[in-house]
Parts: structure tokens; sequence; C-alpha cells
């Protein structure tokens, strides 16, 4: 086989591999569970090593030579662990499904470069996004050790295949690895820094809690099923108590920390439906859905002893709480923020370190 011969092959493998590319991005926007992803792209790259096996030029009778070792190489780096047991599983069913003299080596050659994609990306910090060409070429190269399984035949078959075709490989594969790879790379720098923007809009740098923006997001879905008739939204306004004083006796850095002990608290009170938020200032809004007055009342006393009792071993805060809590069709965020904060305000004259419920 010629390397001409094999080029031509791998460029035909090319137009499915960037579908694959392309793909990439869509998976990236449509499942958020990394266990979702894991599978899918599993599946994606699975599917490329198949392509190209179907693509396979029979050098010996059962004995297929491809650039399927490209897609398998690359699922380590860009799928992770689980996309390359999944890809290197689907691509070695299927070569043992075609059988032939080179059943085995074939399946042998997609498990040693499936273990050679997972390891490279973890040794060379693939996994990281650094995705040097020197890195993609390393890969590209070693993806093609796999092909020395071949060997495993005996040696008057092995022998002329490893001569007649392991330098047409070795260039398909560096080639496709490299090619696919910045692709690849490029699409999950893009992807990347788009989450980082997504993150920055969202998240409030100090705290780490979500921001006014995010709550709103958040809280919509809650409003709708409360209008709807799914039992009562509350909400509670919490503020620290005498804040400014502790900035102005212990420094602006102190009273950062104290902020993200007290959003620190809050988040590991709350329960998983509930949603929090820095609403700006020292001030945090947690939506609660489905909960009553009584029972949002109960939540935020307990999460104001807490804060009391933890911040107390450090610099001691307290915080007020209003809570607000609402149903049916006239429960709006901006109704139920504006009935908790006026609570508030009566948890602060009436001497602070308390909470209070909004009439209603
Ligand atoms: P009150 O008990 O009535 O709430 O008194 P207060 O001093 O806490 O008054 P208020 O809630 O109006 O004050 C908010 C203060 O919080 C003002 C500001 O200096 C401080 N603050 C707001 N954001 C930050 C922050 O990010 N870091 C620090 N260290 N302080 C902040
Ligand atoms: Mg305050
Ligand atoms: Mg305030």
């Amino acid at each position: 086989m010629s390397v001409e011969e094999v080029l031509v092959r791998l460029v035909n493998d090319l137009g499915a591999f960037a579908l694959i590319a392309l793909g990439y991005r869509a998976v990236f926007k449509h499942f958020a569970a990394a266990w979702a992803r894991s599978v899918v792209l599993g599946i994606m790259f699975g599917m490329g090593a198949l392509w190209a096996i179907l693509n396979s030029a029979e050098v010996r009778p059962g004995v297929f030579v491809d650039a399927r070792c490209v897609m398998i190489a690359l699922a380590g780096p860009f799928g992770g662990p689980v996309s390359t047991v999944l890809a290197a599983a689907l691509a070695s069913l299927y070569r043992l499904w075609l059988g032939g003299a080179g059943a085995y080596t074939g399946t042998a050659n997609i498990i040693v470069t499936a273990i050679i994609g997972i390891v490279s990306a973890h040794a060379l910090g693939i996994e990281r996004n650094v995705l040097s060409r020197r890195h993609l070429a390393w890969l590209g190269l070693a993806s093609s050790a796999g092909f020395l399984t071949i060997f495993a035949l005996p040696s008057e078959i092995a022998w002329p295949i490893f001569k007649a075709t392991f330098i047409p490989v070795l260039i398909a594969n560096a080639l496709g690895v490299l090619l696919l790879g910045q692709f690849l790379g490029r699409e999950r720098r893009s992807l990347d820094r788009q989450h980082e923007l997504e993150v920055e809009a969202f998240v409030d740098p100090l705290t780490k809690l979500p921001n006014r923006r995010m709550l709103e997001r958040v809280v919509a879905p809650m409003i709708q099923r409360t209008q709807d008739g799914h039992g009562a939204l509350s909400v509670l306004v919490i503020d620290i108590d005498h804040f400014k004083q502790v900035n102005d006796r212990y420094g602006h850095d102190a009273g950062d920390v104290v902020l993200q002990q007290v959003a620190q608290i809050v988040r590991r009170n709350i329960r998983s439906q509930d949603a929090v938020a820095r609403f700006g200032g020292e001030e945090l809004i947690v939506a609660m859905p489905s909960t009553e007055a009584a029972a949002a009342s109960a939540m935020a006393d307990r999460i104001r002893e807490i804060i009391a009792r933890e911040t107390g071993r450090n610099l001691g805060v307290t915080v007020s709480i209003g809570v607000a809590a609402d149903r049916g069709k006239q429960a709006t965020f901006k109704r139920l923020f504006k009935a908790a904060d006026e609570a508030l305000y009566f948890a602060k004259q009436n001497g602070r370190n308390q909470i209070a419920l909004a009439a209603g």
C-alpha cells in the first residue's frame, strides 16, 4: 500500500471526522451533565472509528489498515477516560465482528491506542487544554504504536504488512491527529472561554454565589410554578447587622472574609431546590419554592442562629432576615422581594439578630 493511497483514505475519513468535530460543540451545548457528555462523545468518537474501519484497506485477507486510531487517540484528551473506553469498546466490537486473521491484533491495536490516548492526555496535561502542536504531534506518532500489535501474527504475515504499511499509517495517524486535534482544540478553547464569560456574568467573584442576574433566571420558573398553583414561594432577604462597623473596626478585607463566611453558611444550610444569590452589598437573597411562610421562617431563624454561632468563633456578626411568602397569580418576585425587604426593616428596628415575617 502506498503513502498516496493511505493519504487519500485519510482525506476521505477527515470529512467524517470533521463532522464529529462540529458535533463536539453541539454536545457541550446540549448536555450539561459531565457523564452525559462523556457518553455522547464516546459514541461519537466510536462512530468515527467505525467509519474509518468501514473505509479500511484490506492489505491481506482479514487484515485491515485504516485511520481508526486517530479517533481513538483523540477520545482521551477531548472526551476523557469514559469516552475513550466507550469509543474503544464500539470500535473493538465492530472489528471483532468483522473477524478475519487480523481481528485480535486489530482489536489489540484499538485498546493500546486507547490507553496511549488516556495516558498522554494525563501526562501532557492536554485535558487542561494545553494543546500545543508539539503535544498533538507526539500523540499522533504515539497513536501508531498500537500498530506494532500486528507482530502477534506469525512473522511471515506481520513483516510484509508492517514494511508495506507502517510508514503510511504513521503519516496518516500523525496528520489526522494533528489536523483534527487542532480543530477540536480550538473548539474546546472557545467553549471554555464562553463558559468563563458566563460564569463571570452570573457569579459574584467575592462570595462565588450567583448574582442578581442569575437569581432572576433561576427564580422565573419558580414564580411560574407558584402562579400555576404549586404551593407558596418564600423569599428571604438576609442582611448583616452593623456591617459598616465591622469594616470600620477591622478593615474592609476582614469584612470581605466575614461576607464570604456568611455566604457559605447560607449556601450550606438551604435545600437543593432553594436558590441563593448575593444581591449587592451585604445582602443575600434566598428563594424557596413550595415553602409556606411558617417553614420559611423556621429555616430563616435556623440560618440566623447558625451565623451568630459560627461567625462568633471569628469576628462575630449577626444577621437580620426578612421573610415573605406568597402563592397564586399575584406572586411576583418584585412583590415578594419588596415585602421581605420591608419585613427586614422591622427586624432591624426591633433590635436586629432576628427574623421578621411580612404581613399577608
Ligand atoms: P444594618 O444593621 O442597619 O444593616 O447596618 P449596616 O452597617 O450593615 O448597614 P447597611 O446594611 O446599610 O450597610 C452595608 C455596608 O456593607 C456598607 C458597605 O460598607 C458594606 N459592604 C457592602 N459590600 C461590601 C463588600 O463587598 N465588602 C465589605 N467588606 N463591605 C461591604
Ligand atoms: Mg447591614
Ligand atoms: Mg445592607
